[in-house]
């Protein structure tokens, strides 16, 4: 029996209440399909200042090193709001995704036909939209040097350097051309090549790579138009990758154009190394209700399934088990509407496992 560690870092706020939904779901996957997933829990956050004073312990490090992906809740709150920077319980994730070398950011962005209500777009332009955005993850101008704030004469200048080496470019290309070859087959490479040197470069770097992947049809896109055809036609898209903050943007209009924060999983991958995390934070105003939507953990873990593990049967099941359930009318009160049933966070994950069950059923 194949067997999978994984680390749980619960977090603060509605934290552990959504990572232990989606153990439990993991557990019924495994039990339907017989694998082991050995769970171990790390402290990160607020939670981890309290009882060590740190945000990022080491021994929390040294478990996702060793762990053959980590599932992260979230982080931070109130309590913690007025500590110097270098102390907040944000400095744990930064210093995780850093130790974990992660580069490529991936963000679904998938209407689902029960929530389409739910979409600020109208019902005939987003119906259909499934689309992945691959974010660059560790280069870009977010991280290129020189970069401040310098005196030139009397006056201040602000710099930053939008810098890419090839090999940076690449691997986050290969990424992409290889989850495209595995869904619809087509990818979007958006940068601004008509003006930046480092998106020629980009260009460059995906034409060459498009020879190895011969199946997959490829679409260059400026930033500027990008943002307006996914408003325009979000459903023509299956995966867009592109640099740093180019993607900081684009992930986050992509996920409003869906309309449910608590549906929106995503996953950052390394060479070695991945973490899978819900979009949103903490949620303080709602921790220990039992009123949080696991949906975007869930989904979380089951990317985990499709780009750790390789289960991709079992991720397909997890995704139309959580279709199946919106479609039954489940609804925590964040995405309800009138005419729904409105349940709490352990009901919609027993529903979900209910899902999972009839639908493994129906397979055999
Ligand atoms: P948030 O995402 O936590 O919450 C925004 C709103 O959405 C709130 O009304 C919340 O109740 C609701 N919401 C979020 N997730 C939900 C879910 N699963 N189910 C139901 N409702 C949900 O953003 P915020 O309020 O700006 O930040 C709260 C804290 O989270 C802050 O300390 C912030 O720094 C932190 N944060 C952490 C992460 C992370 O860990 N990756 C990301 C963003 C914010």
């Amino acid at each position: 029996m194949p067997v999978f560690k994984i680390a749980l870092l619960k977090g603060d706020g509605i934290g552990p209440e959504i990572v232990d939904s989606a153990v439990k779901v993991l557990k019924k996957i495994g039990e339907l399909f017989g694998h082991k997933f050995n769970f171990e829990e790390g402290l990160i956050g607020g939670v981890a200042i309290d009882k060590t004073g740190e945000p990022l312990p080491p021994y929390t490090l040294e478990l996702c090193l060793s762990a053959d992906a980590v599932l992260l809740g979230a982080v931070g709150g109130p309590k913690w709001d007025d500590l110097p920077t270098y102390k907040r319980p944000e400095r744990g994730l930064l210093g995780i995704r850093k130790a974990l070398d992660l580069y490529a950011n991936l963000r679904p962005a998938k209407v689902y036909e029960s929530l389409i209500s739910a979409s600020p777009l109208k019902d005939h332009v987003v119906r259909g939209t499934d689309f992945l955005v691959v974010r660059e993850l560790t280069g870009d101008v977010y991280y290129g040097e020189p970069r401040g704030i310098f005196k030139e004469g009397d006056k201040r200048v602000g710099i930053n350097t939008m810098r890419y080496t090839e090999d940076e470019i690449r691997r986050v290309i290969k990424k992409a051309f290889q989850i495209a070859k595995d869904r619809r087959k087509k990818l979007t490479s958006v940068d601004k090549s008509n003006v930046l040197e480092v998106s020629a470069l980009w260009r460059e770097v995906v034409e060459e790579e498009r020879k190895n992947y011969p199946d997959v049809e490829v679409e260059h896109l400026y930033v500027d138009n990008c943002a307006m055809q996914i408003v325009k036609r979000p459903s023509s898209f299956d995966v867009i990758v592109t640099g740093n903050i180019f993607g900081d943007i684009l992930s986050d209009e992509a996920a409003v154009i869906t309309g449910s924060l608590g549906m929106l999983p995503s996953a950052s991958l390394g060479q070695r190394h991945a973490l899978y995390e819900p979009v949103h934070g903490s949620a303080p105003d709602i921790a220990g209700k039992g009123i949080a939507n696991p949906i975007a953990t869930i989904l979380s873990a089951g990317m985990m399934l499709r780009y750790s593990f390789g289960l991709k049967e079992e991720a397909n099941l997890l995704e139309r088990a959580v279709e199946l359930t919106l479609h039954k009318g489940y609804r925590t009160p964040d995405i309800y509407d009138e005419g729904t049933k409105k349940v709490g966070t352990e009901e919609m994950t027993d529903a979900i496992i209910s899902a999972l069950e009839e639908l493994c059923e129906k397979l055999v």
